[in-house]
């Protein structure tokens, strides 16, 4: 889109992270919309104030355990992370990867810089080896031993949770699934959303923005949620049964328009930490 500029025939542009759909409104690929419906039917914290995207399905971040070391009461959090009880037993991805800016980003909104920065030493600290491989890599590799906690997007889970493939199922099967800081008083799992926007040279504008609307409705909140394990954005939409079993958690009411603004500085506090 950005090669094709104004000759774009793109009219809408969907995407996986607000970290990346900061990047699209960043990068001039995004226009504002105006819609009863969108801002009626999106909660707040999952959208862009300007109106330039919206979410449309939400995922946690969430934490993935070996049997052995799962919490008993099933309470964690993601500082656990970065604790020295978890020395040499922690896998994560790269840091250049925008599920793990947008998270960065959104514990230093929560904690501030000092506190975030030295959490991202402390992981860097713990790590099992070093990061490599997506989020479906670190679930494989706390299944089959390799590490004993590791950060992963739900959705990633759920799919081996529900695979018909016998090797995914069994890497669920052997890890567990803790959506994190569910305790009293803690601050809710992390949520991030796919979305998307109407492109800035959408052609068909009016039908841009019904597209969208349509997004919002139940018929399609289900399709999304169910098609990609992830939960509905829309307030009261209903969870499809498939994932249903998977959608008990309090999330973080943080706004994800947090994690774009701070993404720069993630990065910066990973590249200090040696998070590579
Ligand atoms: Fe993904």
């Amino acid at each position: 889109m950005k090669a094709e500029g104004p000759a774009s025939p793109a009219d809408v542009v969907l995407m996986a992270d607000a970290g990346a759909l900061w990047r699209a409104e960043d990068a001039g690929l995004l226009q504002p919309t105006q819609s009863a419906v969108l801002s009626e039917r999106i909660p707040a914290n999952l959208r862009d104030p300007a109106g330039r995207w919206f979410g449309f399905a939400r995922r946690a971040r969430v934490l993935v355990f070996s049997k052995a070391a799962a919490p008993p009461d099933g309470q964690a959090a993601y500082a656990d992370l970065a604790d020295p009880r978890f020395r040499g037993r922690v896998c994560v991805r790269s840091s250049d990867n925008v599920y793990n800016l947008s998270t960065l980003a959104a514990l230093t909104e929560q904690w501030g810089r000092d506190r975030a920065s030295a959490w991202a030493r402390g992981v860097v600290a713990n790590m099992a080896r070093p990061p490599q491989g997506g989020d479906i890599d670190q679930i494989r590799a706390v299944a089959a031993g390799q590490c004993d906690v590791a950060l992963a997007n739900s959705y990633y889970w759920i799919r081996l949770a529900r695979s018909q493939n016998p090797a995914d199922k069994a890497a669920a099967d052997r890890t567990v699934m803790v959506f994190p800081e569910q305790a009293d008083g803690a601050p809710g799992a992390l949520v991030n959303i796919s979305g998307g926007g109407v492109a800035a040279n959408a052609p068909n504008r009016a039908n841009a923005v019904r597209f969208l609307e349509y997004l919002t409705s139940p018929e399609a909140q289900a399709i999304l949620a169910e098609a990609n394990n992830e939960y509905p954005a829309v307030q009261g939409a209903e969870t499809p049964q498939a994932v249903r079993p998977y959608a008990d958690f309090r999330p973080a009411a943080l706004p994800v328009a947090v994690y774009g603004r701070r993404q720069a500085e993630a990065q910066a506090l990973f590249d200090e930490a040696g998070w590579r």
